[in-house]
């Protein structure tokens, strides 16, 4: 908090998850201290750039991994990779495409925007995005037709809880793609938990974020196939000269992979469990308010406490619940992507007991009912 009262800045509680606008993660005291050491030193950048892509593979897998800027960065320098490799002419050119392979297909309901649309990570390289499907539905005979296509320079999946319709399986996609030899990009942010997963599907690069669940400084990896991770790196010297990783950030995702690979993961997953169980239990005791744990509807390994607002019994939607609870001190902000439904989400990983105390006496003074 000494920051909030040096600058006089709005005290927040987040449990809206890793959320840009908030600040995103927390990060250990470990992490913190290794990205402030780096800040007085010198060094050799290439050594850092190879001391993360060491750690990367060590930890993530795959046969190379970058730090970029972030994952936006991270996205539009994969997109870059596969059309120039590393040739220093095509660097040079973009965004001018002109005799590259330039389409970049991705299914409608992989257009996600996460504060902007993704769909401009491409643009920013010169490509043309092409959708391939509707929002409800991209099949894998439409993606084959369209990998048919001349001219496309990779493919493009996202793997989050923002993509819209039927699930599209990640590895059958890829296939697709390497049957017409084009690279496959799977941008999962979010999904360091399992990143096994979408290597595993076949990916030719992965992007991963992190700042999020890694809780790293702002950063963007990029994992994968060893001459696309080369080729990324070097857009350096072209249009990833505005998305070049920091030292300080190297070091500090150097510090939270290591941290990834020691952590005891069904200690850790147990943890949550009974972090969000404790919270439900005493959220059910509210008026008008209905709390459940519910799973990420991706896969990653930890739950959220979902609120069923009754607008009858609590005297208010689960619209007016979130604007109440993000109006007063501190501001305290849900997942509210439901609040149609009656639903408010609360992630909880981050926060501390105390901070569980705060949101769930907030709530009751909310539903307190109305004396007459
Ligand atoms: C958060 C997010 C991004 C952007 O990450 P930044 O590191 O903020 O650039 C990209 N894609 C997905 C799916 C995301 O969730």
């Amino acid at each position: 908090m000494e920051l909030h009262d040096q600058y006089g800045l709005t005290p927040v509680i987040n449990a809206r998850g890793p959320f840009t606008p908030l600040g995103v993660s927390r990060s250990t005291d470990r992490v913190a201290s290794a990205t402030a050491e780096a800040l007085s030193g010198f060094f050799v950048m290439e050594e850092l750039k190879d001391l993360a892509d060491r750690t990367i593979v060590q930890v993530m897998g795959g046969e190379a991994g970058a730090v970029v800027h972030c994952t936006s960065a991270a996205v539009t320098l994969s997109v870059a990779a596969s059309m120039t490799g590393t040739s220093e002419s095509r660097i040079a050119a973009l965004p001018n495409t002109e005799g590259m392979r330039r389409t970049v297909l991705l299914p409608a309901g992989h257009a996600i925007d996460y504060g902007h649309p993704i769909m401009q990570d491409i643009r920013l390289t010169g490509a043309t995005p092409a959708l391939v499907g509707s929002d409800a539905r991209c099949s894998l005979q439409e993606l084959e037709e369209n990998l048919a296509r001349p001219g496309v320079a990779c493919l493009l999946l996202v793997s989050s809880r923002l993509t819209r319709g039927e699930d599209i399986p990640l590895a059958e996609a890829v296939a697709a793609a390497h049957r017409h030899d084009v690279p496959a990009i799977i941008d999962g942010a979010a999904q360091d938990f399992r990143i096994e997963e979408l290597l595993g599907a076949g990916a030719d690069l992965v992007t991963v974020s992190g700042q999020k669940y890694l809780r790293s400084p702002t950063a963007g990896l990029v994992i994968g196939r060893a001459d696309l991770v080369r080729a990324v790196r070097a857009q350096e010297k072209g249009i990833g000269r505005a998305m070049k990783p920091s030292k300080e950030a190297i070091f500090g995702v150097v510090a939270a992979l290591r941290a990834r690979q020691e952590m005891n993961r069904p200690v850790w997953e147990q943890e949550q469990y009974d972090k969000v169980a404790r919270f439900t239990e005493r959220a059910n005791g509210l008026r008008g308010i209905g709390a459940a744990i519910v799973p990420d509807p991706t896969g990653l390994p930890f739950p959220r406490a979902r609120l069923r607002v009754d607008a009858a019994g609590a005297g208010m939607n689960a619209a007016a619940l979130a604007r109440a609870l993000q109006s007063g001190s501190p501001q305290i902000w849900v997942m509210a992507h439901d609040q149609e439904k009656g639903d408010l989400t609360l992630e909880l990983i981050p926060l501390t007991d105390p901070e569980l105390d705060v949101i769930l006496s907030r709530l009751s003074e909310l539903l307190r009912p109305v004396p007459d």
